[in-house]
């Protein structure tokens, strides 16, 4: 028996005796049993994320709100319910899963630009900890319901820093042209009224810049501008209890390297230290970063096509399943679940069945492959299922959680039944 060689960059996925695992647990043995397209996380690669965090805050008072849209599979979810972790949630529903995964409500943050009346009574009446307030229209709402409910809400109002990711632009959020947070020259004249609202209690203020950031500046960037603005907003008596810095960091998909939780927490702190706030309450929100490399997506090869320009390897997951591609042009890596002897590599196009020239998941690939060989799509924990459609009446994919030798089916294959049930035929 050969010793497990360590995927580079996915230290949870391994090649035992030419075969792909996850910890554990053989990919073949996982395909076999719940077919394909599956989805297979790491629990231990999620707490290594989060310990990232942890050790970047040790003798803090931080909270890491784990921002659920980029993975809201309840077995997920009570990974990071059971780390003790927050929530940062963008719906109703999104709270709805929170809460049936065994959340502390106060530990929520419900962000997000289109917030409705139900959902703010939702949210109010299981006492979330906090509001991330994007508009003063919202504003006013919000304390108009929460007067009505006859409660005060926990507010913080998310400042568009104006700062550059550096990032897709699709995933750009930080700058003017974009539609989230509050423009910062209007940041203590929206505090200033916050305040003398009675339905409404401020507690903080945020930023989010971005996603799949792997440079630090960018954030050092939003923090010095968000400290400039909390001072501000201070000197006319209102008191900021947390400053939350929002996710947006980057994972490694092909070669990228973003700095890890740790590294780049070190150095916030030593600014926030610098001037003064290094033992307010921190709070940020992690999504990608916490579950992206933790996952792959297990699919069969169904056909090989030789084309006239291209060769095509038709895979049975498509943009339904692993959207990222078709949706931001985006790299996942692809290799095969086992190593094959026999042929040689030839470039294809990895391209899913769904009737869309956009159906891609990987152009140029080399791959040394076979009709009926399974194939691992990397760094599909993030952003993947959470996005999963059932367009062409695909069914969405099956989810395994696999903790060391132990593989857990937090999500069974939905079925076609599960598609039909909600339809109905004109009376
Ligand atoms: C999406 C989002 C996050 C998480 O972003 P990642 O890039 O996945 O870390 C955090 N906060 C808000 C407000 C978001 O919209």
């Amino acid at each position: 028996m050969s010793q497990p060689a360590r995927l580079p960059g996915h230290p949870h996925i391994a090649r035992k005796n030419g075969e792909l695992q996850v910890e554990a647990v053989s990919l073949t043995s996982l395909a076999r049993e719940h077919g394909t397209p599956l989805f297979v996380y790491s629990k231990q690669w999620m707490l290594d994320a989060l310990a990232a965090y942890q050790r970047g805050f040790e003798g803090r008072d931080a909270m890491v709100c784990y921002a659920i849209k980029a993975n809201s599979s309840l077995g997920v979810l009570r990974v990071f319910a059971e780390a003790g972790c927050g929530f940062d949630i963008v719906s109703g529903g999104e709270l709805a899963r929170v809460l049936a995964a065994g959340a502390d409500p106060a530990k929520v943050i419900f962000s997000g630009v289109g917030k409705t009346r139900a959902e703010m009574r939702q949210a109010l009446a299981v006492g979330i900890g906090c509001f991330n307030v994007e508009s003063e229209a919202e504003l006013e709402v919000l304390n108009a319901v929460a007067i009505e409910e006859g409660r005060r809400a926990a507010i913080s109002v998310r400042i568009n820093p104006n700062v550059d990711p550096k990032t897709h632009p699709y995933i750009s959020t930080g700058l003017k042209g974009n539609k989230f947070g509050v423009a910062h020259d209007r940041a203590v004249a929206i505090y200033r009224h916050a305040a003398s609202l009675e339905g409404l209690e401020v507690v903080g203020i945020d930023c989010h810049i971005g996603s799949q950031i792997t440079d630090v500046s960018p954030y050092l960037e939003a923090l010095e501008r968000v400290l400039d603005l909390v001072e501000a907003i201070e000197k006319t008596g209102i008191r900021l209890h947390h400053l939350d810095f929002g996710g947006g960091l980057g994972i490694d998909y092909n070669g990228d390297t973003p700095p890890g939780a740790d590294t780049l927490w070190r150095q916030m702190l030593t600014r926030l230290d610098a001037r003064g706030f290094g033992q307010r309450r921190l709070i940020v929100e992690p999504g990608r970063s916490l579950v992206g490399n933790a996952g792959v997506c297990v699919t069969e090869v169904l056909f090989t096509k030789p084309g006239e320009e291209k060769n095509f390897c038709i895979v049975d997951a498509a943009m339904n399943d692993l959207p990222r591609p078709a949706m931001y042009q985006a790299f996942h890596q692809i290799v095969p679940v086992k190593d094959r002897q026999d042929g040689s590599p030839v470039l294809y196009d990895v391209v899913g069945p769904v009737c869309e020239s956009g159906d891609w998941i990987g152009r140029d690939r080399k791959l040394q492959i076979a009709q009926g060989d399974l194939l691992a799509v990397l760094s599909a924990g993030a952003y993947c299922m959470a996005m999963a459609s059932n367009y062409n009446t695909r069914g969405r994919a099956a989810e395994v959680l696999v903790s060391g030798e132990r593989a857990t089916l937090i999500r069974r294959r939905e079925t076609l039944d599960d598609q039909l049930r909600a339809e109905r035929f004109e009376d």
